[in-house]
C-alpha cells in the first residue's frame, strides 16, 4: 500500500484511466468509508486502513467502532444509528485510535446515497483529523479565559490604585488650600505639614511600585552587587519605622544576631524595599501588640554567608485558604480587608521576585489569623574582607557619624525650591552643598572648584543637562555626575547612563533615599 508521500505526482500518466476513479479516493488524505443499508460499513479507502493500522477484515461491518475511544463510544453509536435509521445526513465529532494507538480527533461527515431510480443504498461519508485544530481551539479558549481573567483583576486593580491615589491626593491637596487661606500657629502648620509628606511619599511609594511592577513584568530588573554596610541600612530602616510603630501604639524591634558581618556586597537599595514592604504591611495589619525584624546570618562557602529577616508581627494573621494568594500580582486576600487597610496588592508580588533577582528567597514561615504572621526574606552575600561582625545596638550606631560628612556636593537646578529642597536635604549629613542656578554658572564653578560629586537637573532653560554634563567632562572625566530627573521611565534611565552619567535618580525623592543613594555612587567610586 502506496503512503501518501510515496504518491507520486505524475499519476495522469501513470494510472490507467479505469483506475483513476478508485486512486483518487484512495489517494486523498481524508478517511473514506461506505456503508449497507443496514447501517453495516463495506468500504474503508487506503487512507482509512494506514490511519488505524488495522486490516480491512477487522474494521468492516462495525468493527471499526471497536477504536472509538471508549468516553465517545455511546454517544457515537446512538448518533449513528439513529441517522442511519432516519437516513439523515450528520456531522459528528469523536475521537479514533490511530495506528500508533494514539487517540485523534474525527469530523465526520455522512449522507445517504440514492441510485438514478431512488432507490436507498446505504451511507457514504468521510472523516478529518481535525485533532491539531481543536488543540489550537482549547489553546485559544484557555488563552481568551486567561485574558478575561486578568482583565476583570487589572479592573478591579485599577479601581484599586485610584482609590490608593486619591486618598492622599485629596489630603494633600485639601490641607495645602488650607495651609494657604487660613491663618494658623506655626504648631498646626507644621503638623499640616508633616500630613502632606506623610501622603506625599505613600503617592509616590504607589507610583514607583506599579512602574517596577511593569519592569519585573518585562524581565527588567537586575541587582546591583555594591558593597554597603548593613548596619546602616537597618539603622535607616529603624529610624523610619519607629516613628510609624509608635503612631499605632506598637512596639517595633530590631534583634541581630552576635555575628552578622557590617560590609557586605549585594543591592542594598533592593534589600532596603523588600524590608520596607514586609515592614509596613505588619504595621499596617496589626492593631495590638509588635513588629519585629530578627536578622540572623549562616555562613555558606569562603566568603558567602545567608543573610535572613524575619518580620515577625503580633496582627490580623492571614487565613490558610489566602496564603498562596499573596504572592501572585494583585493578590489581597479579600475586598473588606482591602477595603479596610487599603493597599494595591502589588507590595509582595514585587518583594517576591526582587528576593528572587537578588538570588534569594521571601515566603510566608507562618500565619495564624488573630495572631499573627512571620514572614522570611533571604538573601546570600558576599562579605567584605574586614568587616567586622556587627556587636554595636542601634542606638550606639546612631551616633556614628554619616558618611557624607565633609563631602562637596554641587546642585544645579533652575528651580529655587528643589536647589533649597535638596541643600536641606543634605543639611544634617556634614556635606557642603553649594547649588547653581543654570549650567554656565555651574560650569564656571567646576573650573573654579573641585567638588565630590555634581548632582544636576535635566530639563533646565538655556543649557540641558546632558550639555552640562558634556562640557564638564571636557576639563574634569572623574568626579561623579548624577542626573536628577522627574522621568522615572527605564528608557530615560537608560539614555541618562549612556550619554556618560553616573547614576540617575528620579525626582521627586526623600532625604533618606537621596542621602543613601549619593552616599552609594561614592562608594563606589571609591572601591573602583
Ligand atoms: P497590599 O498593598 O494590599 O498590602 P501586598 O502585596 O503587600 O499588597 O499584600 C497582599 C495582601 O497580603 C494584603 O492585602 C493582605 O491581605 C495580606 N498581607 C500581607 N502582609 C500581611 C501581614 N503582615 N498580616 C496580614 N496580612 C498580610
Amino acid at each position: 500500500m502506496n503512503s501518501y508521500s510515496d504518491r507520486s505526482a505524475d499519476w495522469t500518466t501513470s494510472v490507467q484511466p479505469k483506475y483513476l476513479k478508485e486512486y483518487v479516493i484512495d489517494s486523498l488524505p481524508v478517511l473514506i468509508w461506505q456503508s449497507d443499508v443496514n447501517g453495516l460499513y463495506t468500504y474503508f479507502n487506503s487512507s482509512w486502513i494506514e490511519f488505524t493500522g488495522r486490516p480491512l477484515e477487522h474494521e468492516i461491518g462495525l468493527g471499526w467502532m471497536k477504536s472509538i475511544h471508549p468516553e465517545d463510544y455511546q454517544r457515537c453509536f446512538e448518533f449513528l444509528q439513529k441517522h442511519f435509521k432516519e437516513k439523515k445526513s450528520f456531522e459528528i465529532e469523536y475521537r479514533l485510535q490511530d495506528s500508533e494507538r494514539k487517540y485523534r480527533w474525527m469530523m465526520g461527515q455522512g449522507c445517504p446515497q440514492y441510485d438514478s431510480s431512488g432507490y436507498y443504498l446505504g451511507f457514504i461519508g468521510y472523516n478529518i483529523d481535525v485533532s491539531d485544530y481543536k488543540k489550537h481551539l482549547d489553546d485559544l479558549q484557555m488563552a481568551k479565559q486567561a485574558a478575561d481573567a486578568a482583565n476583570i483583576i487589572k479592573t478591579e486593580f485599577l479601581a484599586n490604585v485610584s482609590h490608593e491615589i486619591r486618598s492622599p491626593m485629596s489630603i494633600i491637596l485639601g490641607f495645602a488650600e488650607i495651609m494657604r487661606d487660613e491663618n494658623m500657629s506655626e504648631l498646626e502648620r507644621q503638623d499640616l505639614l508633616t500630613r502632606i509628606l506623610r501622603n506625599g511619599h505613600q503617592l509616590l511609594n504607589i507610583i514607583n511600585d506599579v512602574l517596577d511592577v511593569s519592569k519585573v513584568e518585562a524581565n527588567k530588573i537586575e541587582a546591583e552587587s555594591i558593597q554597603f554596610s548593613l548596619y546602616y541600612l537597618l539603622q535607616e530602616i529603624h529610624e523610619l519605622f519607629d516613628i510609624k510603630s509608635q503612631e499605632k501604639n506598637l512596639i517595633f524591634k530590631i534583634n541581630l544576631s552576635d555575628s552578622i558581618p557590617d560590609l557586605v556586597k549585594s543591592d542594598p537599595t533592593r534589600i532596603q524595599q523588600i524590608l520596607t514592604n514586609l515592614i509596613s504591611n505588619s504595621i499596617k495589619f496589626t492593631n495590638k501588640g509588635e513588629v519585629t525584624l530578627t536578622v540572623t546570618s549562616s555562613p555558606i562557602e569562603n566568603n558567602k554567608t545567608y543573610i535572613s529577616f524575619d518580620v515577625h508581627d503580633t496582627g490580623i494573621g492571614i487565613a490558610p485558604e489566602y496564603q498562596n494568594k499573596i504572592f501572585k500580582p494583585f493578590g489581597q486576600v479579600d475586598a473588606t480587608i482591602s477595603r479596610k487597610y487599603g493597599g494595591t496588592g502589588l507590595g509582595l508580588f514585587l518583594s517576591y521576585r526582587l528576593a528572587q533577582v537578588l538570588g534569594g528567597q521571601l515566603a510566608l514561615v507562618k500565619s495564624q489569623p488573630n495572631e499573627g504572621s512571620t514572614f522570611q526574606f533571604r538573601i546570600p552575600v558576599e562579605v567584605a574582607e574586614a568587616s567586622p561582625p556587627v556587636q554595636l545596638t542601634l542606638t550606639h550606631h546612631l551616633s556614628k557619624k554619616s558618611p557624607l560628612y565633609g563631602i562637596k556636593i554641587l546642585i544645579v537646578d533652575d528651580a529655587e525650591e528643589n536647589r533649597l529642597l535638596f541643600n536641606r536635604f543634605f543639611s544634617q549629613t556634614g556635606a557642603h552643598v553649594e547649588s547653581a542656578s543654570n549650567g554656565e554658572i555651574a560650569i564656571q564653578m567646576c573650573q573654579q572648584n573641585k567638588y565630590d560629586i555634581i548632582l544636576t537637573d535635566i530639563k533646565m532653560p538655556g543649557m540641558d543637562g546632558y550639555t552640562v554634563l558634556k562640557k564638564i567632562r571636557q576639563f574634569d572625566s572623574k568626579t561623579p555626575i548624577v542626573a536628577l530627573t522627574a522621568h522615572a521611565l527605564t528608557t530615560e534611565k537608560d539614555k541618562c547612563l549612556q550619554e556618560g552619567f553616573s547614576e540617575h535618580i528620579t525626582k521627586p525623592v526623600n532625604r533618606q533615599s537621596l542621602i543613601s543613594q549619593v552616599t552609594k555612587i561614592l562608594q563606589k567610586k571609591t572601591s573602583k
